[in-house]
């Protein structure tokens, strides 16, 4: 099986009652030969024109390899949630979260940011485990469309909250440094859940915060 027809969300679901709630985040890898991908990137090389057998560029297939390698291979984590001792019912958001990712169709970065936005159930996660569901998701060829609603999908699937918002704002390689060469063009996907999606009080307060942040008010 190859990555590109593996299921995306092979991914262990949450054990129901495990406490202190850990919830495995795990995707199995495809097998990586690093070798032949470095054979196979000298051979794209040489076949676009371009001479390796220079001094600069005669390590450059291995580090091409190597790159894509880190770009593809997602670090498993513990999804550790805690209780909502004290009833937090208000959104938990985490603004400007760093993303970075490859665009499927072209294989060339896009890199960008995501709010990433929850109204606690009975449980809550520590705030750095947002990121690293970006990041599970970012380190494999994807589309922003898509992205975006995994990281939706999935905390709603492993967190259980009452709902679920995330924005991502990205700049796509393939767009602005080729084809139609479109500079500084940002593309803003969203993805809702819950009552983040169906309550239009909160769908706009989710908005507001993660576009705007906090701005200072008149007492
Ligand atoms: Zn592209």
């Amino acid at each position: 099986m190859t990555n590109a027809q593996r299921p995306i969300d092979a991914i262990e679901p949450a054990e129901p009652g495990s406490r202190p709630a850990v919830l495995r985040a795990l995707r199995s890898p495809g097998p990586v030969d690093l070798l032949a991908a470095e054979k196979a990137a000298a051979t794209l090389l040489t076949s676009l024109g371009v001479d390796v057998d220079t001094e600069g560029m005669r390590g450059t297939p291995g580090r091409m390899a190597r790159a894509y390698a880190e770009m593809f291979g997602p670090q498993p984590f513990d999804l550790t949630t805690f209780p909502n001792d004290e009833g937090y019912d208000e959104l938990v958001l985490a603004r400007s979260i760093p993303v970075q990712s490859v665009c499927e169709h072209h294989l060339l970065p896009f890199v960008g940011i995501a709010h990433v936005g929850y109204l606690p159930g009975e449980r809550i996660v520590g705030l750095s485990k947002l990121a690293r569901v970006v990041d599970m998701f970012a380190r494999r060829p994807q589309v922003q469309e898509r992205l975006t609603q995994q990281i939706a999908n999935w905390l709603r699937d492993n967190l259980s909250p009452r709902g679920v918002g995330v924005v991502i704002q990205a700049e796509h390689l393939c767009m602005t440094i080729r084809g139609v060469r479109a500079a500084d063009a940002a593309t803003i996907t969203s993805a809702l859940h819950g009552h983040l999606r169906s309550d239009a009080a909160a769908r706009a307060e989710f908005f507001a915060l993660a576009v705007n942040g906090l701005t200072p008010t008149r007492s």
